[in-house]
């Protein structure tokens, strides 16, 4: 199959989330298995090197009317020879950050991103690719399928094209003002209930109205967002597409995830050398400040948004504290939950470290060295950094929810095949009871804690089995009839 695979974000480029992890592994296993793959991404000005990319077409939108928009198509090859497109349009892309600066939205990132659904398929006309699918990924490239349908429906070049929409996060989904995408104007005038938000467009609910087929990051997600407590609002559009949608859990990248490889380690160990990941822990000690020693140490690296769960973690943190652990925090997000988390190292100085920033070598680091993960999510769609945990043997602490409870089995549930640790209700006395579980279970049993630990360090989350699962996701899409 011919793939054209449209993503905000890819790693190894620029990343900011789990998006990214996603854009790379599942094209190049794609790739992997024979098939023909262009990812398309908007070139930041923040990709390095990216002025030395090889320049492969020259397009414009609207050619010759007032509406006219240029941009240059450049490309580069990740791992495996994974051909990557940049669209190159620097009134868009030519900024300090990716979504926004201070935490606050672009104003014109309903432009900037319409722009990247509405040039990638010009592009890929220009170059002479032709897609069987096109897989676009959450709201930044979920106007595609209905630029497919409504732009291209007398197209030739795109008449057996079918679109497939992951939605990694429900909870963003794109709201714009029309004028936004006045440069599309076959759907800038397109109103009806299942697209819109009022009077604005949702751009996706428009990729879970117009593609042949939707799938987010795990089952248990997939059955949240067609209820009313987990729908985001989109209940209806989801429980509307019921037929076509479909929940697969990612895979873990292990090429970057892997403790007996992992580059960014200073000791590596795997399940018959696991007594060494106790060094690794000996040295982040030292290096952030801790006091060194055995005592149990809980990581976390997150985006600091409600998503996470920070907000019912922060209130009961330094009473958590007062027992006699540690715990590491990388993240940044909302500036209130950085404040009070700085306030608190601020506190504790001794037992408790924020490092606020985006940190990979740390993340990763973290990952080893910690004796927990805390993933306490309000909601989570597939998660990632549970998966990490596992590999890692460092057990993840998470809430029954989404993605967290399809990947992690509680300990107290199932003592045999126990992997982790899961709370139930998004709120912070359930969490704290759960972290006293956590540390009972530490300081009672080390050598039941060992086996626990090889338990997680022996589940896989392959890309191959996530991506075998896309294929055949693809082949539905291509048997469905044409919409016209
Ligand atoms: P989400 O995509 O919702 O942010 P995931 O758990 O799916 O959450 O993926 C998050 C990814 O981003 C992981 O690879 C994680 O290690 C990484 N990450 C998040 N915050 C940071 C940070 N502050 N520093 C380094 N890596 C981070």
């Amino acid at each position: 199959m011919n793939i054209l695979f449209l993503a905000a974000e890819v790693a190894d480029l620029v990343k900011t989330g789990g998006l990214a992890d996603v854009a790379k592994a599942l094209p190049i296993q794609l790739k992997q298995n024979g098939h023909q793959v262009r990812v398309v991404m908007p070139c930041y000005s923040s990709i390095k090197n990216s002025e030395n990319f090889e320049v492969i077409g020259q397009g414009a939108i609207n050619k010759d009317t007032e509406r006219q928009i240029d941009y240059t198509v450049k490309h580069t090859f990740l791992t495996e020879g994974l051909e990557v497109w940049l669209i190159d349009c620097p009134r868009y892309y030519n900024r300090t950050s990716l979504y926004g600066d201070n935490n606050q939205a672009y104003f014109d990132n309903g432009e900037r991103f319409a722009f990247l659904s509405v040039a990638a398929l010009d592009a890929a006309q220009m170059l002479g690719f032709c897609p069987d699918i096109v897989h676009c990924n959450d709201w930044h490239t979920a106007l595609c399928p209905m630029i497919l349908r409504l732009k291209y429906d007398k197209n030739s070049f795109f008449k057996d094209t079918k679109s497939v929409i992951t939605v990694h996060n429900g909870a963003f989904q794109g709201v714009f003002d029309r004028q936004q995408i006045f440069f599309i104007p076959e759907i800038a005038h397109v109103y009806n209930d299942m697209i819109s938000q009022g009077s604005y467009i949702n751009f996706l609910k428009c990729g879970v109205f117009y593609a042949d087929k939707i799938n987010t990051v795990s089952p248990g997600y997939a059955q949240e967002l067609t209820t009313y407590l987990g729908g985001h609002g989109m209940t209806k559009n989801f429980q509307d597409r019921q037929a076509d949608f479909v929940g697969i859990v990612n895979g873990c990248d292990y090429s970057d995830w892997d403790p007996a490889t992992d580059k960014n380690l200073n000791i590596c160990y795997d399940i018959s050398t696991m007594e060494e990941k106790i060094l690794g822990k000996y040295i982040l000690q030292r290096e952030l400040n801790l006091p060194m020693g055995d005592t149990p140490l809980y990581g976390m690296v997150a985006r600091l948004t409600d998503q996470k769960g920070v907000g019912i973690l922060i209130p009961i943190i330094e009473r958590f504290l007062k027992h006699k652990v540690q715990m590491i925090i990388l993240g940044s997000g909302d500036p209130n939950f950085e404040n009070a988390l700085s306030d608190i190292a601020g506190r504790y100085k001794d037992k408790f470290i924020f490092v606020k920033g985006y940190d990979n070598v740390l993340a990763h680091r973290i990952e080893a060295a910690s004796d927990f993960f805390l993933m306490p999510s309000i909601f989570e769609p597939c998660g990632l950094n549970q998966i990490y945990s596992l590999a890692y043997g460092t057990l993840p602490i998470v809430r029954a929810v989404g993605g967290l409870k399809d990947t992690v089995i509680d300990y107290d549930d199932n003592k045999e095949k126990g992997n982790g640790f899961v709370f139930k209700e998004p709120n912070a006395e359930e969490l704290l009871s759960c972290l006293r579980r956590t540390l009972i279970f530490y300081l009672e049993d080390q050598i039941e804690m060992q086996r626990v630990k090889r338990n997680a360090m022996q589940v896989r989350f392959s890309w191959s089995d996530s991506c075998a699962h896309y294929e055949a996701l693809y082949k539905e899409a291509l048997a469905k009839p044409r919409w016209w």
